[in-house]
């Protein structure tokens, strides 16, 4: 017994077209991750299966009903009224034996009505990338969807002048509704459909939050904050922070051109497509409240009372939003510096921290903070020499002040040692393309266990080789 449940087409029927899946001529089961799948309570044998078959959108579960979702979204600060699943199909809705409730949903699953210009398909090598990333930031505690399976179509399809093996993802996640999705009928002025998408939003994410468009506007600050912090704490650069691409759940969603940081630099941009540095790694937080105001804006339809007072109400939240990040972001540095209870007085010393390591590995540099309780010479061997002086001021006043925490804990259970490198990636995805699978499987595993010792695995540990070059990625993938 495989049971889909359709509770966001019933409550926002607006919401979604009905569309199949693109036949799939050779399904074949790429990755199928059955630790997750063994997580949300699925039956494995029964997806063992049918995987090839309904993870390549050949055919579906009877209890699925394909359909694409419409949304709309500011790309890179420009409206688009319409975007919508251009290449995706939500087959339903889980609900685990704990009665949470997950999205099922593919991508690279053929054209729908929202595809526009695009073939709807996607190929092996992004979808292989998305299980990279998506599976580290799960083990690096990050809120995120997560990769279920991957599958080969058989279809091969045209990507930079070549042909390429056509692939299919498929996707869990809380829930697939996105800031751009609430812009999508405040656009089209479908107030009926705007309160309804609302309601189920707060049923389905916010249960304990008060029922009410502030109520709402508050926990995605909340949630959004949350992980913003968390991506900067391990150096993660979205790339295409669109408000389609943001979700009401507060998960990272919609992995595109993202990358980890090498070398520590706010201005970190990996995106071909980001001329402008919109989507750099220190703009995020930025980013975070641009994209939340399109969200108030959405909402306004929905906010009772006097115009003037809801206008300040929603400024007022609007306002809020920096100090609640600097909670959040200070709670994730003060954890990787091992100070337990951090207060504004800690910022200092934080904000010390990252000059040092300019331009020096960011995570091999976090790492080095457990030795350097005791010795900081492997971090300061990360740094130039004429910074040097300067670390050890630092590192006097740092351990001063971890002395004062209880937190004595072990810094290598918090600063990863394994994170999706960029070289790393690109290698196993080389691999996958030309028919090996082995160096993905290993990748994936070392990603899997982030925190453990980098002691027989110190390949995964380091950066690029010098002379790597500059590292770029690509939308459109
Ligand atoms: P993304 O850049 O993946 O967030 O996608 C932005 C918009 O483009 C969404 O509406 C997607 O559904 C659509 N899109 C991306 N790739 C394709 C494709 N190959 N075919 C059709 N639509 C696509
Ligand atoms: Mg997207």
């Amino acid at each position: 017994m495989f049971t889909l449940h359709h509770s966001f087409a019933t409550d926002v029927p607006q919401g979604v077209l009905e569309q199949t899946p693109d036949p799939a001529p050779a399904p074949a089961l790429v990755v199928f991750n059955e630790t997750l799948a063994a997580q949300l309570g699925l039956p494995l044998d029964v997806l063992r299966t049918n995987g090839a078959q309904w993870f390549s959108g050949a055919s579906w579960p009877a209890s699925a009903t394909p359909r694409a979702m419409a949304y709309a979204g500011h790309q890179f600060g420009g409206f688009s009224p319409v975007l919508g699943d251009g290449r995706a199909h939500l087959l339903g809705e889980i609900i685990t034996p704990q009665g949470a409730r997950f999205d099922l949903h593919l991508k690279g699953s053929g054209r729908t009505a929202f595809s526009r210009g695009g073939d709807g398909r996607a190929h092996l090598a992004p979808m292989l990338r998305e299980v990279l990333i998506s599976e580290s930031m799960a083990a690096l505690g990050i809120p995120t969807t997560r990769a279920l399976a991957v599958a080969t179509t058989g279809r091969d399809v045209l990507r930079d002048g070549g042909l390429k093996r056509g692939a299919v993802l498929a996707r869990i996640a809380a829930s697939h509704i996105r800031v751009g999705t609430f812009e999508y009928f405040t656009s089209r002025g479908d107030a009926g459909s705007l309160r309804a998408l609302m309601d189920h939003t707060l049923a389905r994410h916010y249960p304990n939050a008060e029922k009410s468009a502030f109520g709402l506007l508050d926990s995605v600050i909340a949630a959004q904050s949350r992980l913003i912090a968390a991506w900067m704490g391990v150096g993660f650069v979205h790339g295409v922070m669109n408000t389609d691409n943001m979700a009401l759940s507060g998960e990272t969603i919609d992995y595109g051109p993202c990358a980890f940081l090498d070398a520590y630099d706010e201005d970190a941009v990996f995106s071909s497509i980001d001329h402008s540095g919109r989507y750099s790694y220190g703009m995020q937080p930025r980013i975070l409240a641009w994209n939340i105001s399109r969200l108030a804006q959405s909402l306004l339809p929905l906010m009772e009372g006097d115009e003037t007072q809801v206008i300040d109400a929603a400024n007022a939240r609007l306002d809020g939003i920096a100090g609640i990040y600097r909670t959040q972001w200070r709670a994730v540095f003060a954890r990787k510096l091992g100070i337990d209870v951090p207060t504004s007085a800690d910022d200092a010393l934080i904000e010390g921290f990252l000059p040092l390591i300019q331009g020096a590995d960011f995570t091999q540099s976090f790492r080095a903070l457990q030795a350097a309780k005791a010795d900081g010479a492997r971090l300061s061997a990360l740094i130039p020499l004429d910074r040097r002086a300067r670390l050890e001021g630092w590192l006097a006043q740092w351990r001063a002040r971890v002395l004062q925490s209880a937190g004595q804990g072990d810094l290598n259970a918090v600063n990863p040692a394994a994170i999706p490198r960029n070289h790393m990636v690109q290698a196993a995805l080389d691999a996958a393309e030309g028919g090996d699978m082995a160096p993905f499987h290993a990748l994936l595993e070392h990603l899997q266990n982030p925190f453990a010792p980098e002691a027989g695995r110190e390949a995964y540990a380091l950066p690029a080789p010098t002379g790597y070059g500059r590292y770029t990625t690509y939308c459109g993938t």
